[in-house]
Formats: C-alpha cells, sequence, structure tokens
C-alpha cells in the first residue's frame, strides 16, 4: 500500500504529514505499509513512555476489553479504583480525577482553583501563568498557555491568565493580587523547547504561595511517569504542589490523563466536574500497566542511568559537531543546533529512518521511551551525526 491508495481529504487538514502510512510498532521502532523501520525518538511527543505496542499494555487492554469496557463514570469500577490509590499511594496527592487528555486535565485543575477561589479567597480567580508554557488546546488552557501567537488566534482569550517569566520570582511576585488564586506551570517547559525551571525558582513559588494562601499547580504531563528519572517530576526537584496534573506517560499510548490534588485543595461539589469517558476502566487497565512498570525503583534507577548516557553522548557528538549546549532533566533533552537547521535535520533524519522532533528552529528535543535501549541511542546518534553534517 502506498499512500495513493487512501483517501487522505477525508481526515481533517490540520497540519503537514509526511508521506507516511505507520502500521505497527515495537519499542523504539515504528514501521510503515512498505515494511520500512524508523527508530523513534519523539514516541507520541512523550506519550509512550514504555515503546510501542508494549507486551504489558496490550495484554492489559486485551484483558480489560473482553471484562468491562465502561459502565459509566456514575459508577465505581475497580481499575478506577486501584489506578487512582497507585497514584495517591506514590505521590504526595490524596484525590484523583481521571480524564482523556492533558488540556481536560488542565481544563479541571483551572476549574478546581477557581472553586478554590470561590468558596475560600473571596472570588479570587486569577492564575498566574508563564510566557512560553504549553498547557493544551482547549480554550481555557491555550489562554493559559504562553505560546506566541496564541493571545489572538481564537479571540476573545478566556480572562484571568496573566503571564510572569520562568525563573524570574519578581515578576510573580509583581502580578500577585487579591485576585490571584493559584500559579500554574510546568517544571520543564516541554513544548518550548525543555526549558527546566530551577530548584530555587520552585522553592521561592512554594514559598510565596504558603505566605498568600496560593495554590501550586504542576502541569506534569510532559515531566510525569517517569520523564524526568523519577516517578513524577516534582520530586526531582522536592517542591510538592497543591494540584498536578499527569496525562502523556500515564496512559502509555493510550488517552488517559488524571488531575490530582491534596485534601484541602479537592473542593468540587457534585455536579462541578464529570465527563462520558473519564475514569474508564479500558484506559484505566492501561495506566496501572504503566504504572506497575515505571514505579518500580529499580526501572526508575535504570532511566535516570540511560538518560545520564543519553546526556554524555548527545554532549559527545555536540562537541565533536561544534553545536550548542544540551540541556534537560532525564529522558526529557533538547540540543542546540547553532543555526536554523532544526526542520530540515528532521526531514533528514526521517527520509533515513531516524524520528526527531525540533521544537525551536534552532533545537532538537529528544523523548524516547524510558526503557530505550544505549544501543538504540548510539544508533540514533550515528544517524544523527550524519543528518547534521547534511543539513548544513
Ligand atoms: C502535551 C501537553 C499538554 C496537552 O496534553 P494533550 O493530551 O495534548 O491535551 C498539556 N501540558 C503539557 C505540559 C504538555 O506537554
Amino acid at each position: 500500500m502506498t499512500l495513493a491508495q487512501y483517501d487522505t481529504s477525508a481526515l481533517m487538514n490540520i497540519t503537514a504529514r509526511p508521506d507516511i502510512v505507520f502500521t505497527s510498532g515495537s519499542g523504539s521502532w515504528l514501521v510503515d505499509d512498505s515494511g520500512r523501520r524508523y527508530l523513534d525518538f519523539v514516541q507520541g511527543w512523550a506519550v509512550n513512555c514504555l515503546g510501542h505496542a508494549p507486551p504489558v499494555i496490550a495484554s492489559a487492554l486485551a484483558a480489560q476489553a473482553a471484562r468491562l469496557i465502561t459502565p459509566s463514570p456514575a459508577f465505581y469500577n475497580d481499575k478506577a479504583l486501584q489506578l487512582a490509590q497507585a497514584i495517591t499511594d506514590s505521590s504526595a496527592m490524596d484525590q484523583v480525577f481521571f480524564a482523556n487528555s492533558g488540556a481536560e486535565a488542565n481544563e479541571g485543575a483551572i476549574k478546581l482553583a477557581r472553586k478554590y477561589g470561590r468558596a475560600n479567597r473571596n472570588g479570587a480567580f486569577e492564575i498566574i501563568t508563564f510566557v512560553n508554557g504549553f498547557h493544551g488546546r482547549t480554550l481555557a488552557t491555550m489562554s493559559a498557555s504562553g505560546k506566541p501567537g496564541w493571545d489572538t488566534m481564537f479571540a476573545p482569550q478566556v480572562a484571568g491568565f496573566p503571564k510572569a517569566e520562568l525563573n524570574n520570582i519578581e515578576s510573580v511576585k509583581a502580578l500577585v493580587s487579591e485576585r490571584t488564586v493559584a500559579i500554574m506551570l510546568e517544571p520543564v517547559q516541554g513544548e518550548a523547547g525543555v526549558l527546566p525551571a530551577t530548584a530555587e525558582f520552585l522553592n521561592a513559588l512554594r514559598e510565596l504561595c504558603d505566605a498568600q494562601g496560593l495554590l501550586l499547580i504542576f502541569d506534569e504531563v510532559q515531566t510525569g511517569i517517569g520523564r524526568l528519572g523519577h516517578l513524577y517530576g516534582y520530586q526531582h526537584y522536592g517542591v510538592v504542589p497543591d494540584i498536578m496534573t499527569l496525562g502523556k506517560g500515564l496512559g502509555g499510548g493510550v488517552p488517559l490523563a488524571a488531575l490530582t490534588a491534596l485534601d484541602r485543595a479537592c473542593v468540587f461539589a457534585h455536579g462541578e466536574q464529570g465527563g462520558t469517558f473519564n475514569g474508564n476502566p479500558l484506559m484505566c487497565a492501561a495506566g496501572l500497566a504503566v504504572m506497575e512498570t515505571v514505579s518500580d525503583p529499580v526501572f526508575l534507577a535504570e532511566v535516570r542511568a540511560t538518560a545520564d548516557y543519553l546526556v554524555e553522548r548527545l554532549t559527545a557528538l555536540s562537541a565533536e559537531l561544534g553545536l550548542g549546549s544540551v540541556r534537560g532533566i532525564g529522558m526529557l533533552q533538547a540540543m542546540e543546533l547553532g543555526a536554523d537547521i532544526g526542520s530540515r535535520v528532521v526531514e533528514l533524519a526521517r527520509d533515513d529512518g531516524l524520528l526527531l522532533n525540533s521544537p525551536r528552529p534552532a533545537s532538537l528535543r529528544f523523548m524516547p521511551a524510558l526503557n530505550v535501549t544505549r544501543d538504540e541511542i548510539d544508533q540514533m546518534l550515528d544517524m544523527l551525526r550524519s543528518v547534521v553534517d547534511k543539513a548544513r
């Protein structure tokens, strides 16, 4: 089969896609409909934490699909209860609301904070968010995001998201008023090109929130579930938020996300939050398979060791080719290219059978499966070396 045999016009044309149709995958490899293999260092944008079609998820889904797909979120089901317990047992959070996407979990976090402001802070509703932040593609989460151009794209925006600068505590303090109820950020800005918050900054935000009675919200949709080498990104920093959202890696490839919070922030009354597919046992069974695998301290130690290897090898390649800095935490890394050749590198790499992402014109982002092997990292670097040579 080739692309010409499909009617691509039936799929809404929302992005430029290459002429490849993927049909299967295994671990760090994707396979197209002509049988060609691609080494995948994008993994559905940091989604497939265990790689493509991992047996633990495949078997969990198959078993659950034959048992119960959904009874409706108006009833308890065993998998949602077990997964909520797995998250609260392994984190500082006390309660979990399941959602279907990171944006929906963040939308829930925004609603929860606004409800908290109504209940406890005299109707305060503003949530301080950050320049270059990314929280999703619903209207409220686009408004919370600080992506250039998004403020006017679907104007008018949802109000109440003043923007501060990452790692600049004074810029945050300057925005705090009696209208403020929360501060929301990614511990590492992923879509902005892998820009980590400093531990000092997150500690200062925690202190500010405690002093002012504000909620600290971590969007861990990208940094959670082992990505930074700890089960949750906040554990890397040692700063505990009041509300934390999860997505991407939580389902290991299936649509599953979570809004989690400390008891004192869980202020929804009945009827204020819900959703048809939320907490369905099919997706939660996948989430349980992910959690059982990724929360193992031995697995996480191996993620950190492999991530160290990735950084070491990227740094060596950068020195060898005279490229720029390597930055990131754990399995979320970026490398500066020194010139605006990112999209050209991505295209040439794809032609050679390597999938990469360029979040900025002059940088590459690496977000492999957490269980990527050193051998696959070596293969990626060999391909990248030749591609960078061709691109400049
Ligand atoms: C991907 C991402 C989102 C949006 O998640 P979706 O599942 O695409 O809605 C939100 N926040 C962060 C930090 C992300 O990386």
